[in-house]
């Protein structure tokens, strides 16, 4: 994958949408202190899903919004979209197929930030994933600004072999475990919570077998009374027959 095209639409000191084109070989940017040469590196280091605010010179994220100037007011956004050409087709396999990928981060005051692929919206960590797959991450050594030279140099053991790994290209394997083992986690709770679950269900199992039990005990003692009702009813209606049969036996006999 070969970077193509940055894009600047209100980030620090590039207040209307700018454009830099990457061309074949080596590109240079000079320019008058000051002029905005480190805000281009911030922005390609930011799009790609840089979290540190002092790394970006501020205080807060929102610093990085255009603040204003004498003749120019302050905006709102700023935007920071890279092109990245892959005509090879490499990188992450959900990106193979495309021959291009572009990569955005808007930042709206009090809004906090957004990541697009390709004008779909995306979580920070799929951006940062893409980079990282590629090897070109937030930190990546390939990216080296103003005084990093030395900071490499006398870096901590720990710091270089990040920065080696990082180079060696296996720094998005270590997201990527990151990613896993906070899913491991999470599929371990809901584990866990599913067998707490089936114990409850278990347990409800039981009561409901005893209600069960209970019910058809009642159904068939129902059934007995409503047998031995019938039964009853049929000796009484017997019993009134009888009655019937003597008193018209008397009755008769009277009248004869
Ligand atoms: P040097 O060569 O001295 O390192 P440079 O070309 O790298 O300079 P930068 O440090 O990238 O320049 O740019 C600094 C300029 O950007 C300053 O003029 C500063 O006022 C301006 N700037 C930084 N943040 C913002 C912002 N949020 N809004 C407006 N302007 C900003």
């Amino acid at each position: 994958m070969e970077f193509k095209k940055i894009q600047l639409n209100g980030f620090k000191s590039f207040a209307d949408k700018t454009n830099f084109l990457i061309e074949n070989g080596l590109t240079g940017i000079v320019g008058p202190n000051g002029c905005g040469k480190s805000n281009i590196v911030e922005s390609l280091r930011w799009v790609m899903g840089e979290t540190s605010a002092k790394s970006m010179r501020g205080s807060g994220m929102e610093d990085v919004i255009f603040s204003g100037t004498s003749n120019k007011a302050s905006k709102n956004i700023a935007e920071v979209s890279v092109t990245v050409t892959n005509e090879k087709n490499e990188g992450p396999i959900q990106y193979r197929e495309l021959d291009e990928v572009n990569v955005r981060r808007k930042i709206e005051k009090d809004k906090g930030s957004k990541f697009y692929i390709n004008d779909k919206e995306v979580r920070a960590r799929d951006a940062q994933m893409f980079f990282a797959d590629l090897s070109t991450g937030a930190h990546s050594p390939s990216m080296i600004s103003q005084g990093r030279i030395g900071a490499i140099v006398t870096a901590k053991p720990t710091d270089r072999r990040a920065i080696l790994e990082e180079a060696a290209g296996i720094s998005g394997l270590h997201v990527r475990r990151h990613e896993a083992e906070l899913r491991l986690n999470a599929a371990e709770n809901n584990l866990k919570r599913a067998d707490e679950l089936r114990r409850q269900q278990e347990r409800q199992l039981v009561n409901l077998q005893k209600q069960a039990e209970e019910a058809a005990r009642y159904k068939n003692m129902s059934e007995d009374i409503k047998k031995i009702e019938a039964g009853l009813y049929y000796l009484k209606l017997l019993e009134i027959d009888k009655e019937i049969r003597v008193e018209n036996e008397k009755f008769e006999r009277r009248n004869r």
